[in-house]
């Protein structure tokens, strides 16, 4: 194995590190305490455990925490009802809704519904327009997660070919506009790009967000490139024992580690580092709305 392993679990806890800082400093010098939102509607398993987790952290890192669990059939308007109180909430400066959001509601809608300056995944129309136009944003946690840790590693990003695998509106859009923004030569795979391997040999820096476990072979890696693995999948491990199962990520971390300069582990890679984005952003958009310098380097 070649490979630098990026270390996104220690990486985060300098960030969370940060914020924990910076949201102490707030108080003692304006009273403010920061204040996140999250919604959750119905009892999906898996976003149960990251609402709660979202709400450890926000309270770990000085800020409040307020958790609005509603339930499955909810209406769609008693939850925009509900965005309409936290938007004019001013203890409340993050909004978010966990997704996925039940079937009978539309998401963009409700989405849209948060006031952006106050939407902390970055998902509103508005943040999307302003991140795709080069203007001051909020930025979508796990891409952002993403290009600080590239920024750490290589410092400036310029002219490097930089390959993101998946389109997808919340990862791979996102990070293909971060990238740009930093003056990458910038490519989209997808589902119908045609030969994959091809175009992923060409990249100094690739981003794989696929969902599709272990896709990304050694063979694809220009040697000496950064891989980052987005992808967060469950396999069986029968290894471990009858029903046992492990996460992996889109890359097969094995093959490209021996190829690879640089490369994240999953788990401990852009996992953690999501998480810490959110609290950045949190606390960029305290800082933004109450008109507060911005704490450098947790954000674009
Ligand atoms: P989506 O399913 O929304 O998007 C997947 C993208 O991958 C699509 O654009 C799709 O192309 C593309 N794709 C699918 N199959 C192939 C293929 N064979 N070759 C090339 N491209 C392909 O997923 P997300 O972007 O939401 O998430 C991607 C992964 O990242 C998942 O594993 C998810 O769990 C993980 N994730 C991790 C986070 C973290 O904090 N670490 C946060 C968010 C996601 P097309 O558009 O043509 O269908």
């Amino acid at each position: 194995m070649s490979a630098k392993i990026i270390d996104g679990k220690a990486f985060a806890a300098r960030i969370r590190g940060r914020v924990t800082e910076h949201v102490a400093n707030l108080k003692a010098g304006h009273g403010i305490t920061p204040g996140l939102a999250v919604v959750l509607v119905g009892e999906d398993p898996a976003s149960q455990v990251y609402v709660r987790s979202k709400g450890r952290h926000t309270v770990e890192a000085g800020m409040n925490s307020y958790e609005h669990r509603l339930p499955a059939d909810t209406s769609e308007a008693e939850l925009l009802a509900l965005l309409d109180r936290l938007n004019a909430d001013p203890a409340v400066h993050g909004i978010l809704v966990q997704l996925p959001l039940p079937d009978h509601m539309n998401e963009s809608s409700v989405i849209n519904a948060i006031r952006p300056e106050k939407d902390v995944d970055g998902f509103h129309i508005l943040n999307v327009g302003r991140l795709a136009t080069g203007q001051k944003a909020m930025v979508p946690c796990t891409p952002l997660g993403c290009l600080m840790m590239l920024r750490d590693l290589h410092g400036e990003l310029s002219g490097r070919e930089a390959v993101v695998i998946g389109r997808s509106n919340i990862v791979g859009k996102p990070m293909a506009q971060l990238l740009l923004g930093d003056s990458c030569t910038v490519t989209i795979a997808h589902s119908r790009t045609r030969d994959l391997p091809a175009v992923v040999r060409r990249a100094d820096i690739v981003v794989a967000a696929v969902g599709r476990p272990q896709m990304v072979r050694g063979e694809w890696i220009r040697p000496g490139a950064t891989v980052i693995d987005v992808g967060i999948n469950r396999i069986p491990a029968p290894e471990r024992g009858s029903g046992k199962t492990r996460l992996v990520g889109d890359v097969d971390f094995e093959g490209v580690a021996g190829v690879a300069g640089a490369i994240t582990p999953v788990p401990g890679g852009v996992g953690p580092m999501t998480i810490a984005c959110l609290l950045a952003n949190t606390l960029t958009a305290c800082c933004r709305i109450h008109g507060l310098a911005e704490p450098e380097g947790l954000t674009v």
